[in-house]
């Protein structure tokens, strides 16, 4: 629209009634998200922005294309825009991501989402996993002084799969099995005393050693005490790496015991794992592959550690500011 037009159409704002208002908010509405998350995306990509092809720190602006500015490599000649590369790479409906992240941050499900973002639901289960496929690598590099370790257990799910493995079950049902058996996946999750928290994924069945070896022992800090319960994995595992560990008795009514570094307990991460279920309870069950989202999900979330739209999105194309 030309200056003089806008200037007569913007000076008959005043007269607008409420509802018409309404009406024009909610018109601008997706086009000021959009403004927005242009914006911020730019802003987040902007400092060391380089070629997802060859690295080069060089390139130049080449034109718009879906809403972004496209840039050109001097190097290899290839054209990239700030999503080329990330998971959100190719994603339409940026007017609603802004909203969508908001849905994110207050744990709605997909149906629910939907709804209040305006999309069809698959486009929000689409966007769920889009948006967290980073978040859930968003972990801390290292746990340290004492480290609380224990698993937990998950009914294993093979929601949305179109061949299952074994017989439907009726109504989310029960393990067919009783113990640990394949039918349950394993989560582990560390937690030092400062709240920094790791989990993993690590399979169908009991935990063995071999499994903290690849998922606790990269995270672990040499000089870390370890706390577990009395599962002779963890015992295997310190002794293997020359680890500190104490182990409470916990079927032996053994809850807390004093030593000279603090209060030896499992009690933190137990508390995370009873989080992490009461809050997973309202997606009525999740497929046991994408866990690790759900996971990374909760982590952004538990103690207030993500808590804007604008740092969400930040994790979620993989640029991290503390
Ligand atoms: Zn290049």
């Amino acid at each position: 629209m030309k200056a003089p037009k806008f200037m007569k159409l913007f000076a008959q704002l005043p007269s607008l009634n409420q509802p018409q208002r309404l009406q024009v908010l909610a018109a601008l509405h997706p086009a000021a998200g959009l403004d927005r998350v242009i914006a911020l995306i730019a802003e987040i990509r902007a400092p060391g922005r380089r070629c997802p092809d060859c690295a080069c720190e060089r390139c130049h602006r080449h034109g718009q294309a879906n809403d972004l500015q496209r840039f050109r490599c001097c190097q290899c000649g290839r054209t990239f825009n700030d999503l080329t590369g990330t998971p959100l790479a190719r994603l339409r409906h940026k007017g609603k991501w802004l909203d969508y992240l908001t849905a994110l941050l207050d744990s709605r499900t997909v149906r629910s989402a939907a709804r209040q973002v305006g999309v069809h639901r698959n486009t929000t289960f689409r966007w769920r996993h889009r948006f967290l496929h980073w978040v859930k690598y968003d972990r801390p590099q290292q746990l340290t002084g004492i480290v609380e370790a224990d698993e937990t257990f998950l009914l294993e799910s093979q929601k949305g799969s179109r061949k299952l493995d074994r017989k439907p079950r009726k109504r989310g049902g029960k393990a067919a099995l009783r113990g640990l058996s394949h039918h349950l996946d394993c989560i582990l999750v560390a937690r030092d005393r400062s709240g920094q928290t790791i989990d993993a994924v690590t399979g169908r069945g009991a935990l063995t050693k071999s499994q903290l070896n690849e998922y606790l022992f990269p995270k672990l800090d040499p000089q870390a005490l370890l706390v577990t319960d009395a599962n002779a994995a963890y015992r295997a595992f310190a002794r293997e790496h020359g680890i500190a560990h104490h182990a409470v008795n916990l079927q032996a009514g053994q809850r807390v015991r004093a030593s000279t570094q603090g209060a030896i307990h499992v009690q933190n991460v137990n508390a995370y794992h009873r989080r992490f279920k009461e809050w997973l309870a309202r997606f009525h069950g999740v497929a046991s592959w994408r866990l690790p989202n759900y996971l990374g999900w909760l982590w952004a979330l538990d103690g207030g550690r993500v808590t804007s739209v604008e740092q969400l999105l930040r994790v979620a194309i993989r640029f991290i500011h503390r």
